[in-house]
């Protein structure tokens, strides 16, 4: 039934290419949040079916999309489909996989999905750019060995090191390497959080065959900072079930993790001797000259070349995660941009004397405190359940800085900002994470509540 309300019915009416203009125009707000590859992996062959009363029902092209749509964008796309139609709806998702919503020439409208699972993988990525030097050379290795005999020699891969020191970036280049070979392979790349969630939301819906038939289908297995598993006893058993039947058909797995399988808390015994019965492979923090030669690719890569001393002193200015090294390297490009200055030594020195090295150790408390006074809110409208514009914003960023900054959990952080679902956090963090790469606003925002963090 089309809803007949004149003045709520000026988006839609029932024709075909009425719904794919809707559709277009809520997703041009979804664009705005997520990166090109994300959008294209869980919206590239979603569309709008129809639209009943006040509800948008949208089909996903499998069961998968569905759950990680429902599970991770939910409320971005009621929040997007709310703006562009001006009222309050719900979307429900449909699995419809030859959906003749495609007959149409939407090519017109969408840009042309590429093949499915090199989407999954996140194309920055690879190890044509994946620096090699004394700290991951071994590691690197084994990449290139593991690419060459996938699910045979070394399986699983079980990569460790402390964060930012390039485990995901290996990780996702050995799996875009492995299927520029064979192409057809089925992939999954998943955090080990979401194979948690995967879990748990399969058990809450009597969905274990779907799980199932989505895991050990899998013939390559990638999954990111295993170390959450620590504690999880239903997501370990599953996990290890997953792990023996992709073992036996010789499916590769590749494994991260922040530390090495014997130093895992609460991770069940008979998983331990799997991960190390692989390849086990640690990076280190990167040396001098490796770091100084990845800040001098990474620039490139952003289209800048500055001069050798002052990949020096960036070099010099942090140690060990070249997550950190690559945010300063972005923000010192974009500030000295914004004020017009030449990326001269001299400039650069001024910067990195102005910003702190390293964040104190801060208590979540201490966070939310500097969040709230820079944006003049009472902690409890920060932790509320209010969803105005002016508290979700700095609640997705307080999200974001107890994740990247502290390394809490998502789960500890939804308790702290009163007792949100940890897929509300994830969503948020990796909100926050996008804007800040992209809007010079946000990036402007992000650079000030450092610096208060700093020196608090
Ligand atoms: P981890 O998963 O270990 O926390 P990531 O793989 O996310 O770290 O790496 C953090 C950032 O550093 C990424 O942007 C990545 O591209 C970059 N990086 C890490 N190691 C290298 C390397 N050897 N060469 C090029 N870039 C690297
Ligand atoms: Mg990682």
């Amino acid at each position: 039934m089309w809803i007949t309300d004149p003045s709520k019915t000026d988006h839609v009416k029932g024709s075909r290419m009425e719904k794919l203009k809707l559709w277009q125009k809520i997703t041009v707000e979804i664009k705005h949040e997520l990166d090109q590859a994300n959008f294209k992996t869980w919206f590239g062959n979603c569309f709008l079916k129809e639209v009943v009363d006040d509800i948008l029902v949208i089909t996903a092209p499998s069961a998968f999309i569905k759950e990680q749509v429902t599970l991770r964008y939910l409320d971005l796309l009621t929040e997007a489909a709310e703006k562009i139609l001006g009222k309050k709806v719900k979307i429900e998702l449909v699995v419809e996989s030859n959906n003749n919503h495609k007959t149409v020439p939407v090519e017109e409208i969408f840009e042309a999905p590429a093949p499915s699972q090199i989407n999954i993988l996140n194309p920055k990525y690879t190890l044509e750019n994946f620096v090699v030097g004394m700290s991951n050379n071994v590691a690197f290795a084994a990449a290139q060995a593991v690419v060459q005999n996938p699910g045979i020699s070394y399986n699983p891969l079980f990569i460790y090191g402390g964060t930012g020191v390039g485990k995901t970036h290996l990780m996702l280049g050995i799996g875009h390497a492995i299927l520029k070979k064979n192409p057809a392979l089925k992939v999954i790349y998943c955090s080990s959080e979401q194979f948690t969630n995967d879990f748990v939301s399969a058990i809450q819906n009597h969905r274990m065959g779907d799980l199932r038939a989505k895991y050990r289908l899998a013939q390559l297995l990638l999954i990111d900072d295993i170390q959450f598993f620590s504690g999880r006893e239903g997501t370990q058993e599953e996990f290890f079930h997953t792990f023996n039947e992709l073992q036996s058909k010789n499916s590769q797995m590749i494994i991260t993790s922040d530390r090495s399988p014997h130093e895992i808390a609460k991770l069940e015994d008979r998983l331990r001797s799997r991960f190390a019965g692989g390849l086990m492979v640690d990076i280190q923090p990167p040396d001098f000259d490796t770091r100084v030669a990845i800040l001098k690719a990474k620039a490139n890569e952003w289209g800048t070349t500055l001069p050798e001393e002052a990949l020096k002193l960036i070099a010099a200015s942090s140690e060990v995660s070249i997550r950190e090294l690559e945010g300063k390297l972005l923000q010192i490009i974009q500030v000295l941009k914004a004020q017009n200055l030449p990326t001269t030594t001299e400039n650069i020195t001024l910067f990195l004397n102005k910003t702190p090295k390293k964040l104190p150790a801060l208590s979540h408390q201490q966070v939310l405190t500097i969040i709230c006074h820079y944006f003049n809110l009472a902690n409890k409208d920060l932790i509320g359940p209010k969803r105005q514009k002016e508290l979700v914003l700095p609640r997705h960023l307080a999200m974001y800085i107890l994740s990247e900054e502290l390394g809490m959990t998502v789960e500890r952080i939804g308790q702290i900002l009163g007792g949100r679902d940890h897929t509300t956090v994830m969503h948020a963090r990796d909100k926050i994470k996008n804007l800040i790469t992209k809007d010079k606003e946000m990036q402007q925002i992000f650079i000030e509540i450092k610096q208060e963090l700093s020196t608090n």
